[in-house]
């Protein structure tokens, strides 16, 4: 197996035993991890030195509106709208997240939001939003992008679709984790990582939503 079939293995499944082989053949400079823009995220690496966890923003990681025409893909100023197309995000509207090149290039397998924290229900509930329902309803940070929200498997997914519970805050951000990681490797042409995120509901959640 080249350094390069063994990077391959690894990003496939970064949870791979060979990963401290890997870590052997950079040392060795048998095969190069590139360097990535994280957009003022950081990588936190395994004890080989791998990338094992990268923190950003939501938006840098899955993408957002376009600052420069707030969402438009077109210019606009004093209420006149411009047909040329906005020359950031060439028309889109939406500036595309770094989800799918970390995923496609290093062997991650955690993503730590900065900017997302699940909202505390008052029933004691670990709760993450879906942000195309709640327009700013909540003044806590737990307002998940529609495109993750949709693709969270775990906890109880309320009837309206609007948020998940979840027993506790670790298992709320196992979640979304998972979730973002799915994200990124679908948009790299990546399976799907095996077996989500564990969660073990609490005695008092089970008895209330079995
Ligand atoms: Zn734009």
């Amino acid at each position: 197996m080249t350094a390069n079939d063994l990077l391959a293995a690894v990003i496939l499944n970064p949870h791979d035993i060979r990963r401290a082989s890997l870590a052997d053949a950079v040392a060795d400079h048998l095969v190069e991890l590139p360097n990535l823009d994280l957009r003022g995220g950081e990588v936190e690496r395994d004890q080989w030195g791998l990338p094992w966890r990268v923190r950003c923003t939501m938006g840098a990681w899955c993408g957002e509106a376009c600052e420069q025409c707030e969402g438009l893909g077109i210019y606009h100023r004093l209420m006149v709208m411009f047909d040329e197309p906005c020359l950031k995000c060439h028309g889109t509207g939406r500036i595309p997240g770094i989800a799918a090149t970390v995923c496609g290039a290093w062997p991650v397998a955690e993503v730590e939001f900065s900017d997302v924290k699940p909202n505390k229900s008052y029933l004691g509930c670990w709760q993450l939003w879906n942000d195309s329902t709640t327009a700013g309803e909540f003044p806590e940070n737990g307002d998940v992008d529609k495109l993750l929200f949709d693709l969270i498997t775990e906890g109880k997914r309320a009837t309206s679709f609007r948020f998940i519970d979840f027993a506790t805050e670790s298992a709320a951000l196992a979640a979304l984790s998972h979730a973002a990681l799915t994200f990124g490797r679908r948009a790299a042409g990546l399976p799907d990582l095996q077996g989500a995120a564990k969660s073990e509901p609490s005695r008092w959640l089970k008895a209330i939503m079995p």
